[in-house]
Parts: C-alpha cells; structure tokens; sequence
C-alpha cells in the first residue's frame, strides 16, 4: 500500500503485518549479546561503535542509538558528556510489547527528540540503515484541548509513518500513526483502556458506539473487531482522521469491511462542524467525522456508549454535556 508520507510502500495490511510481527525483531542465532550500555552514562565512557551481526545483519537497539548519538557530537549538536538517553525517543516501524530489547533491521526505527538540525537527520538517515524518519519533537503531538492551538512536531528526515499493534481479547489490530503529527502513545499506556474496552463487551454494551476523540482508531476500531453493528469516529485534527481512514483499509479483511466511501473532504487542519469523511459498510456500519466532539450530533445520531479518551487530566465536562445525548458516556 502507498505510503501518504514518504509515497513508497511502507504500509502493509494489517493480516501481513500480524503474521510477521513473531520474526520482526528477535535476535539470530549467531546475533552477539545485547551489549546492554549505560544509557546515562557520559558517551566518554561507551565504546565507538557497536558492530551489527554478521550474519543476519541486524543492529542492536543500543547499536542505532550509539551511532545517532557519534552522528549528533560530530555535527557540534551533542557535547561528549551526554547520554544515549539524550538522543531521544526510539519508535520501532511496528509496535509490539516485546519481553526483549529488539534487534533492526534495516529503516525500522523512528528517532523522536529535540535539538536535531536538518543536515544532521539527514546524515542520520543516510548513513543509519536503520532509522527511517527523524522528528523534532515540540510536545504532544494534536489538539489538547477545543479552541486551543494545535501542536505539530516537525519530520525533519525520511518519513514518519509507523504502527501499532492493540492487543485485547476480542483480537489485535495495526494502528499507522503518522507519528510527528499523532500523540505517542506507547501499547502499555493504550492497554488500560483496552481493559476497559473489554469490561463494557462483557456487559453487552459494545453494540452502538461512538468514540468522539477517536486519534488514529485505536479504540473504535478495537469496538468495531469486538462485534459493534455501528461505530462512529470523530476527531477535530485532521491528521488523526486522516490515519482513521488509512487504518480502515490496513485493517479492512480484519474488520469485515466491504465497501469504503469517501462522502465528504476536509481541508481545515482543525475540524469545527462535522464532515463525514468516510463511511464503510460490512460487518459493521462504521461512520468518520471531522470536527469538533461539541458539534459532532448535530450531524450523527447519538450512541448506546459514547467514550471520550481525552489527554490525561484535561477536562471533560463540557463534552459530557454535549454527549448527553448518548445513552451512557465513558471516560477512558
Ligand atoms: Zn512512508
Ligand atoms: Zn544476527
């Protein structure tokens, strides 16, 4: 599938991706140990370099963050008595909770920190076979709060498409994120709200639900693998919309998808009334609104269950008036 980032093929569909996904990252039989390096120690201290297997060619996750960090001194962007902790944030392409450190093969990590110039992540990404993208990081990534302004961090090199993988009882599902411009959100941090997810499956309630700041999917698609006959998603950030209708196809055979429809366009980063964007039929009746959550049933008929899955500590309660509408609301 045609990447919208970078235009190559770095999408696959979601069944490719989860029947590959045990192979992705282990180490070959004749890898070397994780070299396991300080990560707040001063670089003084850590070797030069760490070669990658011979064999199966991969670098350790220490390896990558090594170089990027020997790149960054030598572009006068990081003094010698920093850490690899200070190159950044690393994002594996595919998302997975792995019990071990991965090892990579080549453009499967995303570099996500600050203090980066563009020569040097361009350096970074021609002579680092495994990173793919490097982003400037500013904050979190999207729309914190309705009338606020929006935050983007910039792709400085390469191209910043990656996946997540959600895992719950009802299945798994791959997430693309086009990652400078989606909050990063680590499976660990998404896993409580799956539990949640799971809880309202069990009562009978995941039947008719709208997931009113729907981010790339993550939880209305989950809903829609559990069994819903109707889901809406809606998000006022255009970038999260647009990976919604991106992750219908990825996840189209999962989800029993037949049909997809592209109704209405959206050219406004910041949604206000809400346009039908997509709209897919199948298994499940499944409808895509960009717009702001406030205004979202003046257009869509209101739910059985309504989540709301706000940033952490924002506050809700003008949306759970405006949701009101809906049978029962649920903060996530
Ligand atoms: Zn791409
Ligand atoms: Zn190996």
């Amino acid at each position: 599938m045609k990447c919208p980032v970078c235009k190559k093929g770095c999408i696959q569909p979601a069944i490719e991706v989860l029947a590959e996904i045990e192979q992705r990252y282990p180490a070959c039989p004749a890898c070397a140990p994780e070299p396991n390096l300080d990560k707040t120690a001063g670089s003084k201290l850590l070797p030069e370099r760490v070669e990658r297997c011979r064999s199966c060619g991969k670098a350790t996750l220490d390896g990558v963050m090594l170089d990027a960090l020997r790149l960054l001194q030598g572009y006068g962007l990081r003094d010698e008595d920093e850490t690899l902790r200070s190159v950044g944030s690393p994002l594996i392409e595919v998302g997975y909770p792995l019990a071990y450190s991965p090892r990579l093969g080549p453009r499967s990590l995303i570099l996500s920190g600050d203090r980066y110039s563009k020569e040097a992540a361009q350096a970074m990404l021609e002579q680092i076979p495994e990173i793919k993208g490097v982003i400037l990081s500013r904050g979190v990534a999207g729309v914190i709060a309705s009338g606020k302004k929006p935050q983007e961090n910039v792709l400085m090199a390469g191209c910043d498409m990656r996946a997540d993988i959600s895992q719950s009882l009802f299945g798994e599902t791959v997430i693309y994120k086009s990652q400078s411009r989606i909050h990063i959100e680590f499976s660990r941090q998404s896993a409580p709200k799956m539990r949640i997810l799971e809880q309202l499956y069990l009562q009978g309630k995941l039947r008719d639900v709208v997931d009113g700041l729907a981010g790339p999917g993550t939880l209305g698609l989950m809903c829609v693998l559990a069994g819903a006959k109707r889901v809406v998603l809606n998000d006022a950030w255009l970038a999260s919309v647009q990976n919604v209708l991106l992750n219908l196809e990825v996840n189209r055979s999962l989800l029993g998808i037949d049909e997809i429809e592209y109704p209405e366009t959206s050219r406004s980063t910041v949604g206000r009334a809400p346009v039908l964007v997509g709209r897919a039929h199948g298994a499940c009746e499944i409808e895509v609104y960009h717009g702001d959550l406030l205004r979202l049933f003046s257009r869509a008929r209101p739910a059985d269950i309504c989540l709301i899955d706000h940033f952490p500590g924002a506050n809700t309660a003008e949306l759970e008036r405006a949701c009101r509408c809906c049978k029962e609301i649920v903060i996530v």
